[in-house]
């Protein structure tokens, strides 16, 4: 086992393809359904929205996909990035457990999201596109799409949930910094932004209304725009799995393997970048990690959710897929401050925790807080709300060894640092957060919209 702190590769040793779960995952994907007739949807439909080659890798049963030799030159701005053994964290929990976390928030951007934006810009310009349209939340996704749409000269349009935009202003005016231009979602640019605002000229928006809006701006612009989503899709998934290869290859130099691995989950992506490559050693290396997936009480689509079909966005006009959801018309509660808002969850994600393969808590949101403090004390690095989740969770762990007098290895994802969250951290330190839990009775009631779906057997 090493002494070291830090464990740093090469540039040379950036991963040189992508892993793909599907490939090797014991439990085949639902198809995904057309919005309107429900009917599994053809690549024709998908292109209005995204380039060929994206697609292709949505439906990909390859196990490696070869990571572009200009996708690969970006990534070297920030990747390798650092695997970090947690040792004031330990010292100050006073555990035996190791505790090691993976820091995407070295990025430019701040978070893992880059590892996927590059990618997606990359694999539109490819193909022609000349604009793309997205959505953001918390302003994370869009920050990191507009580093890559500007690295590939692309133009961008973001729609950014009301709320967000109005309370995280420097974010907006990081995407302006790179070219993007930024929407307050729901905006009149849209038939659906219009028909909201008709009816609540101060409708606060909500992650699938601007999804929707996204979509429709990208599938009525005669080909011109591409939509781009941050999470959830194969693809997405895919382009984070350069965390998990990373970090086999540094847990093999700290001369330890994990027992436990830990991330944060809204859509999937971060966590199943780095819990991928080792769900991989558990299937065919026979490895027997636990991968513990992570979200919060006020929006447990896994834990608390339906496993089933359900709408992409609000508006239905995203594709259908079988995932773990609260419904698509879900609206997260206002004093829910620690991100991870999505109604659904990737499907391949949902499928392996169907299967058992991985498993899913929920945290509530004052515990999560006081582990973003106790990270940020030990180790230096303030905490994206989202990443804190994963935090708690792997000092839950650590606790737990504590208590069994057990030494467990623990490596959890810091998908991103908490630079543009200082309100959160304001609203928690001056104790204006409460404890939220999503109520039983709004996913019974949320369950009545979702779509009758009859597969052929
Ligand atoms: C977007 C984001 C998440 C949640 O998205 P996933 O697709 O589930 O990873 C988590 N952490 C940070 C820092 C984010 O920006």
């Amino acid at each position: 086992m090493s002494d070291q702190t830090r464990f740093i590769l090469n540039e040379s040793d950036l991963p040189k393809a992508w892993y793909n779960i599907l490939a090797d995952s014991p439990v085949a994907p639902a198809p995904v359904l057309h919005p309107q007739t429900l009917e599994p949807v053809t690549p024709d439909f998908l292109s209005v929205l995204f380039p060929m080659e994206l697609i292709l890798q949505e439906i990909s049963s390859e196990a490696y996909i070869d990571i572009p030799e200009p996708v690969r030159e970006i990534y070297k701005l920030y990747r390798p990035t650092p695997l970090i053994r947690a040792r004031r964290l330990e010292k100050m929990l006073d555990t035996p457990a190791h505790i090691y976390y993976k820091n995407e928030s070295v990025s430019p951007a701040g978070s893992h999201k880059p590892n996927t934006a590059i990618a997606q810009a990359y694999y539109n310009k490819a193909a022609g596109t000349k604009a793309i349209t997205t959505e953001t939340g918390a302003g994370q996704w869009g920050s990191a799409l507009s580093m890559a749409c500007n690295f590939f000269d692309l133009d961008l349009e973001v729609y950014m949930v009301k709320i967000s935009y109005q309370q995280k202003p420097y974010r907006r005016v990081f995407m302006e910094t790179f070219g993007a231009k930024v929407y307050a979602s729901p905006t009149d640019r849209t038939q659906y932004g219009k028909a909201l605002l008709a009816k609540d000229p101060d409708n606060p928006g909500s992650l699938g209304i601007a999804i929707s809006e996204a979509v429709e701006v990208a599938a009525t612009s005669g080909g011109v725009k591409k939509y781009s989503l941050g999470s959830v899709l194969n693809h997405v998934l895919m382009h984070q799995t350069v965390i998990g290869e990373e970090a086999l290859m540094q847990m093999d130099m700290a001369g330890e393997y994990p027992d436990v691995v830990i991330g944060c989950v809204g859509g999937g992506s971060n966590f199943a970048g780095l819990a991928y490559p080792f769900l991989r050693q558990n299937l065919k290396d026979g490895q027997r990690t636990r991968l513990v997936a992570v979200e919060p009480t006020a929006t447990p689509s896994i834990t608390k959710g339906s496993y089933t079909f359900d709408y992409g966005d609000t508006a239905k006009m995203a594709p259908v897929v079988k995932m773990h959801t609260l419904g698509h018309t879900f609206v997260p509660a206002g004093i829910h401050a620690g991100g991870l808002r999505y109604h659904g969850m990737a499907p391949s994600l949902s499928a392996l925790c169907d299967a058992g393969l991985i498993e899913a808590v929920a945290v509530p949101q004052l515990a999560t807080f006081e582990a973003a403090i106790k990270f940020a004390r030990s180790e230096g690095i303030i905490p994206a709300p989202e990443s804190a989740h994963a935090i708690r969770t792997a000092i839950d762990e650590a606790l737990d060894a504590k208590q069994k007098g057990e030494k467990r290895v623990i490596v959890f994802n810091l998908s991103g640092h908490g630079h543009f969250d200082m309100s959160a951290f304001e609203a928690y330190l001056s104790g204006k957060l409460v404890d939220y839990e999503h109520p039983a009775e709004a996913i019974a009631e949320a369950i009545k919209d979702l779509p009758q779906v009859v597969l052929p057997v």
